[in-house]
């Protein structure tokens, strides 16, 4: 017999909703999707009129194998592997750069990644990943739904991660609801202090992780250990140990419940064509025990291959029951797809009774019409075309933009001033960028006035409308510039002046525009 029959039923926390019943009864007749079973977990529904927050029903999520729970684990390894990792990653740049591969100076205002390295005023590189970013879940979820929710999320990993110390410590779900059961006794209070304990190592050391991504690493390792360093390392390990801990090990689903806004903005993004973890309802119902099911198909009578084992509910990670139909706190993470496969198996049954599929194909199998897969439709070819376009251009500018740059601001108070010997002056702030990883001279020059007379303060190079400027190496160099001049100009003028610096070497150049002011 499969694992979990009818009387497995009884223990199970969530009731079995009795407007499934009726589909079952009327099952042959029906050619729409599966009517929506509201809260049946305790779970809202989109449209549900109910209470915003339902109290926490715990979930006992049951081990299962099969190729979705493998993709998990393997997701789970790596991107574990990496934020851990990564910090440790070292990347040459030669001399006066950082040698970490990732790095977020924050006292020096850089952001390090591999060979990519930006500055302040390039933060419109990381306004293009948030772009990036936001339009390949757009496109994740217009093929596949919630594969981020399912696989990729940290909330969804570290959860998996603290499911999975829960059940080394506290059994699987039937040991594990029996303990809890139980009145405590000294081993369940040490087998509940152990997993809290490994709990709160894992959640330390995710916050331990993340200050190493704001300081040279091994070097914030050693500081860490000797209590040397900076009291915010600290105060930030903490509150990621806080939230790593809580969100994780006793929160869970109610995250992706109550906090994300990405099932709502999920549910508004979705067509009929997006793949979802699907109960092909017209394969599974009538649903019955394995003996009722096999006489009905015997006589002739119409017959589900569902058997009703509720092995779908008992893995799943957020207590839904995906026989119910879309559901908000279902996270796709398939791993009833494996649970129901390996029922199917045991009852001789083909595997996918619950598969990634859509409303759609089940209606079009009822019709007798062969299932659509329309991965290549408007909506993803317009994703992947932005996608490409930003991308795109954000890697030629990365690519071809200059290791110099040149900032201007005219000085506001006073706007000009007139000289005792008649010579109108302006004053500005002009800011130097040396982005390269060496020294550099740099010659200012300004134009704009047929008589100009450039000054900048403290610097003897100047003469007549030029200077020569030292900035060091991956450095800016802020200077006081004043531009005069002994033309009568017209009242109220503004006159665009140009500044350009040349490096003296390469002739590299950058420029910027203000304008000169007369009364
Ligand atoms: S869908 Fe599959 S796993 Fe779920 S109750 Fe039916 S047979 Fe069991
Ligand atoms: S219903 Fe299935 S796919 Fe959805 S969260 Fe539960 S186990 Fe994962």
């Amino acid at each position: 017999m499969c694992p979990g029959t009818s009387a497995a039923v009884d223990q199970h926390e969530v009731q079995s909703p009795p407007l499934i019943q009726l589909v079952r009864e009327a099952k042959g007749a029906s050619t729409s999707p599966l009517p929506l079973e509201s809260g049946s977990s305790g779970i809202p529904e989109p449209d549900d009129e109910g209470p915003l927050y339902v109290a926490r029903r715990k979930v006992y999520p049951q081990r299962v194998k099969g190729t979705f729970r493998t993709v998990k684990w393997i997701v789970l390894c790596v991107t574990l592997g990496i934020y851990y990792g990564l910090p440790f990653l070292r990347w040459d740049r030669g001399l006066n750069a950082p040698n970490q591969a990732v790095l977020v100076d924050l006292p020096n205002r850089r952001l390090y990644f591999f060979f990519v390295e930006i500055w302040p005023q390039e933060v419109y590189y990381l306004t293009g990943l948030l772009i990036l970013a936001a339009l390949t879940l757009f496109l994740m979820n217009a093929v596949a739904g919630r594969v981020w929710c399912g696989y990729l999320c940290p909330q969804t990993v570290w959860t998996d991660l603290y499911q999975a110390i829960e059940r080394w410590f506290e059994g699987d779900r039937r040991a594990h609801l029996l303990r809890d059961r139980q009145p405590w006794t000294i081993e369940r209070a040490a087998r509940s202090a152990a997993k809290h304990a490994v709990w709160f190592i894992v959640a330390w050391w995710t916050g331990g992780a993340w200050v190493l991504y704001f300081a040279d690493a091994p070097t914030l390792v050693h500081d860490l250990a000797t209590f040397e360093a900076p009291i915010t390392a600290y105060l930030w390990i903490g509150i990621l140990t806080f939230t790593t801990y809580t969100l994780a090990g006793h929160m869970r689903e109610q995250v992706c419940l109550y906090m994300c806004p990405w099932p709502r903005i999920q549910a508004a993004l979705t067509d009929e064509y997006a793949l979802n973890v699907t109960y092909r309802y017209d394969r599974g119902e009538p649903r019955g025990s394995v003996k009722k099911n096999a006489a009905l198909r015997a006589s002739g009578q119409p017959s589900g291959d569902c058997i009703d084992c509720y092995q779908c509910v008992y893995v799943c990670p957020t207590g839904v029951d995906i026989r119910n139909g879309a559901n908000l706190g279902c996270i796709q993470c398939g791993l009833c797809i494996d649970a129901c496969d390996g029922v199917m198996a045991k009852i001789g049954r083909p595997a996918r009774l619950i598969a990634y599929d859509t409303d759609l194909n089940i209606r079009l199998r009822e019709e007798g019409k062969p299932a659509l897969r329309r991965i290549i439709r408007l909506r993803t070819v317009f994703y992947a075309a932005i996608i490409s376009a930003v991308a795109t251009i954000m890697l030629y500018t990365l690519t071809t933009r200059s290791s110099e740059g040149l900032n201007v601001i005219h000085d506001r108070n006073p706007m000009f001033v007139r000289l005792s010997d008649g010579e109108l002056r302006n004053a500005y702030t002009l800011r130097i960028l040396n982005k390269s990883l060496e020294m550099r001279a740099f010659e200012l020059t300004v134009d704009g006035l047929a008589d100009l007379d450039l000054k900048v303060v403290g610097d003897t190079t100047t003469t007549g409308r030029t200077a020569v400027i030292a900035v060091g190496p991956d450095q800016t160099r802020e200077l006081r510039a004043l531009v005069g001049t002994y033309s009568s100009l017209p009242p109220g003028a503004s006159i665009p002046l140009t500044f350009r610096i040349s490096d003296t070497e390469t002739g590299q150049r950058a420029s910027a525009v203000d304008h000169f002011r007369g009364p």
